[in-house]
Parts: structure tokens; sequence; C-alpha cells
């Protein structure tokens, strides 16, 4: 099943450099004269969206579709792309870095490229859960410039475009299934500092778009998942509101298939927002049952999910894993999201190092993300394990202040989010983040 593996999730310029290679290897690899006849052609899993409306699917498409084969040139030797950061708001360890590439922009048009990936992420931060955690994000702009302006298959399958990507509709003669050629991505996107998700965004305005999870990328990828989406459209954002679902809150497709018929497997699925118990007090979610819900509905079990119709249920009756006229993730949805943020970044730091012992009129000034709306952080101060209540709150703190005189003591600092979207205590446990210092 597509978006169970959970990939690594930090890059280090080794796996980055064996990432491009494997992309190469085995997504490139076309069957040689001598084993052609047993060597099936290399395939990738995607996710389709058929239009705003539509229900999207999964396909199965070859790796070396009609665009990349015929119309693509390789990497050209020694090409080259420019990162610049569009948000920056931490060090990549403590931060889920978003990579954003366009393709059918040319040398002259990269202005257009970053106006147009401004737009497309705030339409994607507008949505919740990313709208309040925004700033547990950094974007980085990859620039890439085509030769020509446009992709393939816009607006009809014959209109063939040489770009940078390969991006191109009409993937596997569906109209708007927006593929591109995934080692060109990866090794772009290696030039950025660290890639957990990775956009592209064609310049088009056809509406289309695509999803890529880790395991159906080239082995060794680093990023969590690929989302393609056209510019223009004004819908085509949801496709990347969605994508991020599965890759940060590892979150199951709650649509099903007519003619699936039952759940196959016996096992719980391991995805927050899909249970095979009927009774809803069994259910993950049981502590949101009968709460109302951004979707419109109220958290219970619904029947379908996970492509089959029966023996498996969802917690609401539509929302943005189910159908992209939903545009909101339920109330499920957003406590995975919100343990994917802080699965992949910190909300707590600091330009103190933790390594060395501190004096004890040394100032320690801690940082918090800039988070909004459902974020709540909480920070709080101990020494030895006790909380000093007076100093809650603090951004800087001296240990003498907070009534350590002496060596040997450890101060800690302790942010939670207390979010009223977390309830299970698993999680909540998750969103805090700690530093300790020793008192020299
Ligand atoms: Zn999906």
């Amino acid at each position: 099943m597509p978006h169970r593996a959970r990939p690594a999730r930090r890059r280090t310029a080794a796996a980055t450099a064996a990432l491009v290679a494997a992309a190469a290897l085995v997504i490139g690899a076309s069957p040689g004269p001598a084993g052609a006849a047993d060597v099936p052609a290399p395939t990738q899993r995607v996710e389709y969206f058929p239009g705003p409306t539509a229900e999207p699917r999964q396909v199965t498409v070859p790796a070396d579709t009609p665009a990349r084969t015929d119309r693509q040139a390789p990497i050209p030797r020694g090409a080259t792309s420019t990162v610049r950061a569009l948000q920056r708001t931490g060090p990549v360890a403590g931060r889920l870095d978003l990579v954003v590439m366009g393709d059918g922009y040319t040398t002259d048009e990269q202005g257009e490229f970053a106006d147009d990936a401004e737009e497309k992420l705030d339409e994607i931060f507008d949505v919740e859960p990313y709208r309040s955690y925004r700033g547990l994000f950094n974007v980085w702009l990859v620039n890439t410039a085509s030769h020509e302006s446009g992709v393939s298959g816009d607006p009809t399958a014959d209109v063939v475009k040489d770009t940078a990507l390969g991006a191109h509709f009409f993937c596997d003669d569906l109209e708007r299934l927006l593929c591109v050629d995934t080692d060109k991505v990866a090794h772009y996107a290696a030039s950025a500092p660290d890639a957990d998700i990775v956009f592209v965004i064609a310049n088009s305005t056809k509406y289309g778009g695509a999803g890529y999870s880790a395991v159906d990328l080239p082995p060794g990828t680093p990023f969590h998942g690929v989302a393609t989406m056209s510019s223009d459209n004004d819908s085509s954002y949801l496709i990347g509101a969605h994508e991020l679902g599965h890759s940060i809150g590892h979150l199951a497709d709650e649509y099903q298939y007519a003619g699936y018929g039952a759940y196959p497997n016996a096992d719980e699925p391991a995805e927050a927002n899909l249970t095979l118990r009927r009774d809803p007090a069994g259910t993950k979610w049981y502590r949101w049952l009968g709460s109302p819900d951004p979707t419109g509905s109220v958290v219970g079990t619904y029947e379908g999910g996970g492509y089959y119709e029966t023996g498996v249920y969802r917690p609401t009756e539509t929302s943005i894993m189910r159908a992209l006229t939903s545009t909101e993730f339920n109330v499920v949805g957003r406590e995975a999201m919100i343990a994917g943020f802080y699965a992949d970044a910190d909300a707590l730091t600091s330009s103190v190092p933790t390594s060395r012992p501190v004096g004890q009129g040394r100032r320690i000034t801690v940082r918090l993300a800039r988070l909004t709306g459902l974020a709540d952080l909480d920070l709080t101060w101990y020494v030895d394990g006790r909380e000093v209540s007076s100093a809650t709150g603090a951004l800087s703190v001296t240990p003498r202040k907070l009534g350590v005189h002496g060596r040997g003591h450890e101060i800690t600092a302790t942010v939670t989010d207390r979010t009223t979207a977390v309830r299970d205590p698993a999680i909540r446990a998750q969103t805090s983040d700690s530093l300790t210092w020793t008192v020299r």
C-alpha cells in the first residue's frame, strides 16, 4: 500500500550523493538489449487528481514515460541551479525544510516563478494546521531554468516542451496527471541545504498535479515525498496540501474505490485516520468522538477508506484526505500533522551552547518558533528538575536569577505545545522540547 513506509528523515552529504546515484541507476535504468525480454520496465506509483471535484486515485506509470525518453535530454553536464530562502525560520536541524522548484520557466521567467511559488505557498499555508505552524518550516526556492516556457502536454497531448525537470501532463495518457523526471528533481533538490519535502510547480494554467510518496521514489531518497502542481490554477494548491498530509502526518487516503469491497488485512492500519474497529469507543480517535469538526461533520466512524469500501472506518464524512472538494483536515488529521511537525522540528532553540558549562551570571537566552492560531507554546524553567515558577515564560534568564548559587546544578528550559488540537498524551509529549545547561 502506498504511504506506509517511513523514510529516514535527515540527509547527509553522503546520502545525497547516494540518492543521486541511485536515482540515475534505478529510475534512469532502461533494460539493455540482452535483458530486454526479462527485465520489466521500471514503474512508479503516483497519486492522481483527475479534477478539482473528482476523487483522487492511485495509478502506476512507467518511470520512462514518453516525455522522458523521447523529449528530454539527460541533465546537461555542468547544469547549475541557484537556491535562496523564501522563508527561513531556524536552523535546518530544527525545521521542516520544504524545497520548491519550478519547471517550464525560462531564465527570463525566474521572477515569475518566485511570484508563483510564493502565491502557491501562501495558499497552502492558509490551510490549518499549516497556517498555525508555518514558523516550523524553512522554504527553499531552487531555480532551474528551462529552455522553453510552459510544460509538455499543455494544452494538448501533442505539445512538447524542453524543460529542466521534464514535467508533463497526459502522463501515461491521463490528461491531468502531471509527472516529472524524479531523478532530475532529486538532483536539483540536493542543492538546497536540506529537503524534507519537494514541490514542483509547473508553469501552466491547466489543472493538474501528482503525488509521489517516498516508497515510490528512488531508493535512498532523503525526502518524504514529491508533489507536483500547476502554477496558475486556483485549485492545484490542494494537491500539495493533501500530499503533505501523507508525507508529514503519515495519513492514509480516506477515499475508496467502487468495487474494491472489504478491507483485506486483519491488522489495524498504522495510520492515525483509519481503523478496523467498528465500535466507536474502540477507535484510535476515541478522544475526539462526537466533536464538531472543521470539515463540517461530527467525528465518528464512517465506513470506507484506504481504497476499500467495507470493514474499515475513517473519522469524518469528508476531509482533504478523502476529496479535494474539502479544504480542511479533520481533527484526527490535524493532530497527526502536528505530531509530524514536531517529529522533524523543534520549537525551542538557543544560541548558548548546551555542550559547555555556563557561569552563574551567564545570560541564557532562548528563542521560540513564531507559531500562531492553534499553537500554544508554554515555556518553563527548571533547576535540577524542580520548576521555577517565577521564571515561566521568560526568554532570558541567568542561573543566579533562577536561585542557583554553586556549581554542578542543571538549568533546563522546556517548551510544550498546549494546543487544544492535540488530545493524545503521547503526541503532547512529542510536542515538548528541552535544552539543559550545567552550571560551573
Ligand atoms: Zn493521497
